[in-house]
């Protein structure tokens, strides 16, 4: 579905991203492991559009999309659940869900959608009508994920659904991650919580200073010695 071929990118004059090269297939989950700094969170963005590439290429179910930018990224099916959730806190949770549908083909759809949705998520049926920014952490960053599925997304992207969530609340977050998983979804995703995450996992990639060092079988990765010492503390 999703391919990227010696992609470089970074910011202004500074390149993040050195030749990462990396492959989604349908229905496959995949993660990205690596370290604070190492250029995960741009690869999503680069992916999503938000960022562009300075070199290389990105091809989206056999078309090349390299350049395209956030909207038409939106538009081909791509989204991005960024870092930090980014609600609309005055809104209420209802509103930051239909904006989630705001391509033309989601937005057809959108009554149909937020029922699929909040069957996924049923504490988030109870809080259509308060406001976002009353929820706690945990509520929030269900909230952000259903306003993603919102769009009916070919490719879904996380990035670090669990940051700054207490233990219970990241379990909690992990069984939604779960049940998307469990619908067929194609999902890429960056997350600090490597153990949890190469078990949800087909395949990583492990991304260090910008470059990919290492992709293997999510099960092997867990076995793999110099990811257990990085990442895994073991
Ligand atoms: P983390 O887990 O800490 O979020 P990451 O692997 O996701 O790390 P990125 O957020 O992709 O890393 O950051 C990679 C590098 O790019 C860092 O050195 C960061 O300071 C730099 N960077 C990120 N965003 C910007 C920006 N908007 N402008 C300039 N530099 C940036």
């Amino acid at each position: 579905m999703l391919t990227l071929e010696r992609v470089h990118a970074g910011y202004g004059a500074t390149t993040i991203l050195h030749e990462v090269s990396l492959a989604v297939g349908t229905g496959e989950v995949v993660t990205i492991i690596g370290a604070n700094g190492a250029g995960k969170t741009t690869t999503l963005r680069t992916i999503a559009g938000l960022v562009r590439p300075t070199a290389g290429s990105i091809t989206f179910e056999g078309q090349d999309v390299t350049g395209l930018t956030g909207h038409q990224m939106v538009d081909r099916g791509v989204t991005l659940i960024p870092e930090g959730r980014q609600l609309f806190p005055e809104m209420t949770v209802r509103e930051n869900l239909l904006m989630g549908a705001y391509r033309r083909a989601a937005r057809e759809r959108q009554g149909e959608t937020l029922d699929e949705v909040l069957a996924l998520f049923p504490r988030v049926r109870e809080r259509l009508d308060q406001n976002a920014g009353s929820l706690s952490g945990g509520e929030q960053q269900m909230v952000a994920i259903a306003r993603g599925m919102m769009a009916r997304p070919k490719l879904l992207m996380f990035d670090e659904p669990s940051l700054g969530l207490a233990p219970i609340v990241v379990a909690q977050v992990f069984e939604v991650v779960d049940r998307i998983v469990k619908t067929g979804a194609t999902v890429l995703i960056v997350e600090q919580n490597v153990f949890h995450t190469l078990k949800v996992a087909d395949r990583g990639y492990v991304l260090e200073n910008g470059e990919i060092v290492l992709t293997d079988a999510a099960a092997a990765l867990l076995d793999n010695d110099h990811v257990r010492r990085a990442y895994l503390g073991i």
